[in-house]
C-alpha cells in the first residue's frame, strides 16, 4: 500500500479522552473512530490488526479439530427465557422489541443459540465429540465503557462450545482449549497466563481466565513467577491425545496463579518470597466446563452407547477479540507509538523514501515495493511529500516492526537501512539483502 493513496487519519495531538496508553495510540494512529459510549468503527489500520488477530483464532481453533459456523447478533427472547437468563442478565443485556412486539435481544453471548441448534440437529453420541464456535460481535450495556476497545458495549468475540457424552470428554474438550489459546496468545506476541477464576453468570466450577499482565489492567492477579518462564514454542500436539493435552494443562496451571476472586492467601505465602508477584492484568479470555447447566433446562439430549437418553455435557470457550488490540499496545509500546508483535501487524514492513521526486530514489523504492511484494510481503510504502522526521513519526507511531529507509546518500553506496522497531537497531545493506532479511522473519510468523 502506497501512504500516498492509503487512509490513516493520524492525529497531532494527544486526544483528551484516552486515559490509557493503547487507547491514546489507537485514536491517534487512526485505527478507530468512536461512535457513541463503547461503540467505534474500526479505521482500515484497526480493521487490518483486528483481521489478523482473527485469522490466528481461526488457525488455531481449527488445528484443535473446532468448527467454524456464524450465529446471528440478535436473538429471540424465548431462547434465553428457556434457560431461566432472560431474567438473571440484567441491565447490560440490550433489549430490543421489533415491529411484531416480539422481543429480541443484542446477543452479550450465545450459550442458548448454540444449545437450540445442537438439539434441533444431534441425538446420538456418534455424533459426538463436537466443538462449534464463531467470532461474532457481542453487545453488552456496560455501565461503564472505558478503555476504547477494552471495555466496549459492542465488541468482537470468538466463543466455542462444546458438546460431549460425558465429563471425562467433557474436560478434554476444556484442555484442548486451554491448549489451543496457549498457542493462540503466543503467536501473537502475548504472554496470557491462565489463572484459576470464578464463575460469574455463565455458571460452572472449572473455569479459567487468561490475563496479560499491564499496570492498566482492571483485574488483580497474583501468581508465582516461574509460570512467567513458560513457552509453548513450537511443539507440535495431538490434539485427540487426552493424556497429552492434561500433561500441557498441568504444566501451565501447577505454579499459583489466581485472580482475586479465587485467590487463597495461605496457598500464595508458601510460595518462596522472591517468585511470589501480584499484578494487575488484562482479561483477554476464558473457558468454562459447565456441564448440563443448558443442556437440561433446554433438552439437549442424546442417546448414549447403553441406548440411554442422557443431557449433553458442555463448556463455553471465549476469547476477546477486538480486546485484545488494546492489550497488545499495552503490553508492546514506548513513547512514541505501538511496537507490533510479527504475528499480528497491519503491513509487515514500512519503506520510508528520504527524498520524495529524485528519481533513483523514487525508482529504489519502487524496486524493493515489487520485491517485497513478490516475495508475498505487505509493505507499506511512505511516498508522502513529506520531511524525513515526520515520515519516522508516523512509521513509529503506527509501530511497524520493521523498517527499510532508502536516500540518495545510502544509494550512492549501494545500500539502503533496515531498522527494527523494537531495538531501535538500523543495519545498512544492499536492498536485495534488505528483502531477503525481512522475508526470512516472517518465515513461519
Ligand atoms: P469482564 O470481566 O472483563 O467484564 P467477562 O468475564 O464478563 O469480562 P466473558 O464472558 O468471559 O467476559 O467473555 C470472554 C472475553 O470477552 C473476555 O475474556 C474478554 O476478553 C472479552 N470481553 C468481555 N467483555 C468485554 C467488553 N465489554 N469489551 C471488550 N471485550 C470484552
Ligand atoms: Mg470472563
Amino acid at each position: 500500500m502506497r501512504l500516498s493513496r492509503y487512509f490513516l487519519p493520524v492525529l497531532k495531538e494527544n486526544p483528551s479522552e484516552a486515559q490509557i496508553v493503547s487507547h491514546r495510540y489507537m485514536l491517534r494512529a487512526g485505527m478507530i473512530k468512536q461512535q457513541a459510549a463503547g461503540i467505534y468503527s474500526w479505521l482500515p489500520l484497526g480493521f487490518k490488526v483486528l483481521r489478523r488477530i482473527e485469522q490466528i483464532v481461526h488457525e488455531e481453533q481449527i488445528r484443535a479439530g473446532h468448527i467454524p459456523l456464524l450465529m446471528p447478533t440478535l436473538q429471540p427472547a424465548d431462547l434465553w427465557r428457556e434457560s431461566g437468563r432472560y431474567d438473571d442478565y440484567g441491565e447490560e443485556m440490550l433489549r430490543i422489541t421489533d415491529r411484531h412486539k416480539r422481543d429480541m435481544l443484542y446477543g452479550p453471548t450465545n450459550e442458548e443459540m448454540i444449545t437450540d441448534i445442537f438439539r434441533a440437529h444431534v441425538t446420538s453420541y456418534k455424533d459426538l465429540p463436537l466443538t462449534l464456535y464463531h467470532i461474532q460481535w457481542k453487545f453488552r450495556d456496560e455501565i461503564r465503557p472505558r478503555f476504547g476497545v477494552m471495555r466496549g458495549r459492542e465488541f468482537l468475540m470468538k466463543d466455542g462450545y462444546n458438546f460431549d457424552i460425558d465429563v471425562d470428554a467433557a474436560l478434554h474438550a476444556y484442555n484442548r482449549h486451554m491448549v489451543s489459546y496457549l498457542r493462540t496468545y503466543e503467536r501473537m506476541g502475548l504472554k496470557a497466563i491462565p489463572m484459576r477464576a470464578a464463575s460469574g453468570p455463565i455458571g460452572g466450577d472449572n473455569t479459567h481466565e487468561f490475563l496479560v499482565l499491564a499496570a492498566t489492567g482492571e483485574s488483580e492477579v497474583f501468581y508465582d513467577s516461574a509460570i512467567t518462564d513458560l513457552t509453548f514454542g513450537d511443539r507440535v500436539v495431538n490434539y485427540d491425545d487426552r493424556a497429552e493435552c492434561a500433561a500441557i494443562v498441568r504444566e501451565w496451571t501447577t505454579p499459583y496463579a489466581r485472580t482475586d476472586e479465587t485467590h487463597e492467601a495461605a496457598i500464595y505465602a508458601a510460595i518462596p518470597e522472591a517468585r511470589r508477584k501480584s499484578s494487575r492484568a488484562i482479561e483477554v479470555g476464558q473457558i468454562f466446563f459447565f456441564g448440563t447447566k443448558y443442556s437440561e433446562p433446554m433438552g439437549a439430549v442424546v442417546v448414549n452407547d447403553k441406548g440411554e437418553r442422557v443431557p449433553v455435557q458442555m463448556g463455553s470457550h471465549g476469547i476477546g477479540v477486538s480486546r485484545l488490540l488494546g492489550a497488545i499496545i499495552e503490553a508492546s509500546h514506548d513513547d512514541r507509538g505501538i511496537i507490533w508483535p510479527e504475528g499480528v501487524t497491519p503491513f509487515h514492513v514500512g519503506l520510508v523514501n528520504l527524498k520524495q521526486g529524485d528519481s533513483a530514489t523514487d525508482a529504489a523504492c519502487a524496486g524493493l515495493y515489487t520485491a517485497l511484494a513478490a516475495r508475498g510481503l505487505d509493505p507499506l510504502y511512505d511516498d508522502r511529500d513529506e520531511r524525513a522526521g515526520a515520515k519516522f513519526a508516523t512509521m513509529d507511531l503506527i509501530g511497524l516492526p520493521w523498517r527499510i529507509t532508502v536516500g540518495p546518500r545510502g544509494l550512492a553506496a549501494g545500500k539502503v537501512e533496515l531498522t527494527s522497531r523494537r531495538t531501535g537497531v538500523s543495519e545498512e545493506m544492499a536492498a536485495e539483502e534488505a528483502v531477503a532479511r525481512v522475508a526470512a522473519i516472517y518465515q513461519g510468523v
